[in-house]
């Protein structure tokens, strides 16, 4: 199985998978697009444009090997991401509220589909419980243990506008923030 970095799946693909990836990232707000700093707005209604936009989001989220993607991060500020909640089971939750925190916490490399090519370390719970509705407004309830816990928890950060390099140490936040600088290219 490949191993999960965040909101990443570190695996090799094929370069039919690889274009795909690309395509899919290039549809995706990269930091530090304003967007992401957002906080998104509670989802009302639940009408067949929110769905598409569940979907969409769920197909973007697999061709950009992502394991979650927040709406915020394709430019709609509606509190929806999509994630993986097993190991089978893609989802999408609206209106997440996380309502139980183990007191136990993990630290663990997080990744962002946003913030290509960083890994910084990001302190968390380890199990949750989160609440809300699926994208039809049935209300749902998940229990979640790592690495879901952990994605679960990066996507609700998302929605209130808050990013890995808002979660690290201060160290690895300058060390991140460098290597993100804009390289300046003459020619
Ligand atoms: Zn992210």
């Amino acid at each position: 199985m490949a191993e999960i970095e965040g909101q990443i799946k570190d695996e090799q693909l094929d370069p039919e998978r690889e274009a795909r990836r690309r395509i899919a990232l290039a549809q995706i707000r990269q930091y530090p697009d304003a967007a992401l700093k957002l906080a998104a707005r509670p989802v009302e209604e639940f009408d067949d444009d929110l769905r598409r936009l569940a979907e969409r989001m769920k197909q973007l989220m697999v061709d950009a090997n992502g394991i979650g993607l927040a709406a915020t991060q394709v430019g709609v500020l509606q509190r929806l991401f999509v994630f993986q909640a097993n190991e089978d089971d893609v989802v999408a939750l609206a209106n997440p509220e996380i309502v139980e925190r183990s007191d136990e916490t993990t630290v663990d490399d997080e990744g962002c589909l946003s913030i290509q090519g960083v890994l910084v370390p990001v302190e968390r719970p380890t199990t949750i419980a989160i609440v809300g509705q699926d994208e039809n407004g049935t209300d749902v309830r998940y229990e979640l243990d790592e690495p879901y816990s952990r994605v679960a928890q990066h996507e609700t950060d998302h929605l209130a506008g808050v990013l890995i390099l808002d979660r690290t140490t201060p160290e690895a936040r300058r060390e991140a923030l460098g290597s993100l600088r804009p390289r300046i290219v003459i020619g």
